[in-house]
């Protein structure tokens, strides 16, 4: 038996932003002061002052929360929430994920003096009665809008992960003007990281047929829409497209979860500075010569969403090809001094990332960890 978890509210258009002050006064309770969580890069591309344009014109009073810089720390989250209790009906985040993780998670501690460490790994519940978050993505990659995770580190300095229907939208808007300033090294490597996303969702042991429509619609759309939004970013139908994609494999991983690309991302982000998507994207394209043995017809439907004959092994050809053709660097050997194929074997092997290593379809051994591992480090 399997679930299809709900899905948020979702306003789609160019210049959707500048309703926002609407959206928000017609939120459960009628807020009428929001906490606003916003990337500061998007004050010079204007686009904070839409927002607070908007929110005035409807009679919002807002408190902003720009203190975004990197991964967002634990004390970060909890500065946002303590900003939130001081009379917030509702938590706005724009921005690419780290923004949205902020603001989902701020909104969903903002009920109880508790801190984000209280709730990391499902350690204790989320209080009852979130606020209501409104998300509005300006990458389109991570998929948090749509999904009821948030991540941030903690004081240890890990990767820490909060999760439940308290943290999930209330509603998401996706405006393709606000992803037309992102440099296209950052296009492609979001992109890759949606594409991912809707792979390993509809190709792990979670997956099923309700849920692999998203997956394999996102796919469709990133074969569609990638390769334009990076070769001409202020093409709104491919930005459009890609926000769509983003959102879907959000939906994708939300109900099924990631695989062992997201378990080599994650050691390959512990061990150096390597972009997330890009991580994800070639953990998945080292492994799918492997993966495809296994599985081959969920492998086959990828394929023909891809543009492909319905094929698994013609999989790992599309997937690199797609890689090349929107400039992400397959080689990063170069980029982790020191580490080694069985240093990142041990990262992937420990006990944070065992949950997306064990829904990968194809069981890994330690040895074959290894060659993974080996598969990452040596392409070029
Ligand atoms: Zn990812």
């Amino acid at each position: 038996m399997k679930t299809l978890l709900p899905v948020p509210e979702i306003a789609i258009g160019a210049g959707r932003i500048d309703g926002i002050g609407a959206d928000v006064a017609g939120l459960p309770g009628k807020p009428r002061r929001v906490l606003l969580v916003i990337d500061p890069a998007l004050r010079g591309a204007g686009v904070t002052d839409r927002v607070l344009r908007s929110l005035d014109a409807a009679g919002i009073a807002a408190a902003l929360f720009e203190d975004l810089r990197g991964e967002p720390t634990a004390a970060l989250v909890d500065a946002a929430a303590a900003l939130a209790r001081q009379g917030a009906g509702a938590v706005i985040g724009v921005g690419g994920g780290s923004a949205l993780d902020v603001a989902k998670l701020a909104a969903a501690l903002a009920p109880a003096p508790i801190g984000a460490e209280h709730v990391q790994f499902c350690a204790n519940p989320l209080p009852p009665a979130p606020l209501p978050a409104l998300c509005v993505p300006t990458t389109a990659g991570t998929g948090s809008e749509t999904t009821c995770v948030a991540v941030f580190l903690n004081t240890a300095g890990k990767k820490a992960w909060a999760w439940g229907p308290e943290i999930r939208a209330a509603k998401v808007i996706l405006d393709p003007t606000l992803t037309t300033s992102l440099p296209p090294a950052l296009t492609a490597a979001t992109g890759i990281d949606a594409l991912t996303h809707a792979v390993e969702a509809c190709t792990n042991l979670n997956r099923f047929a309700a849920n692999d429509a998203y997956c394999h619609q996102a796919i469709r759309l990133v074969a569609r829409h990638l390769p334009t939004a990076v070769r001409a970013p202020g093409d709104l139908a491919a930005r459009e497209g890609m926000l769509l994609a983003a959102c879907f494999a959000g939906i994708g991983i939300n109900n099924a979860g990631t695989a062992i690309g997201h378990t080599i991302a994650h050691a390959l982000g512990s061990l150096g500075r390597v972009h997330h998507g890009r991580a994800a994207g070639l953990g998945m394209r080292a492994a799918l010569p492997w993966n495809v043995a296994v599985n081959a017809e969920a492998y086959a439907a990828v394929a023909q969403a891809l543009g492909g004959p319905a094929e698994a092994a013609a999989l790992p050809g599309l997937v690199d090809r797609l890689v090349r053709a929107v400039g992400v660097k397959v080689a990063l050997a170069d980029e982790l001094p020191g580490v080694t194929p069985a240093r990142l074997a041990a990262e992937m092997a420990l006990p944070e990332n065992a949950a997306m290593r064990k829904s990968n379809a194809r069981p890994s051994s330690d040895a074959d960890l290894l060659a993974l591992a080996r598969a990452v480090l040596e392409a070029a």
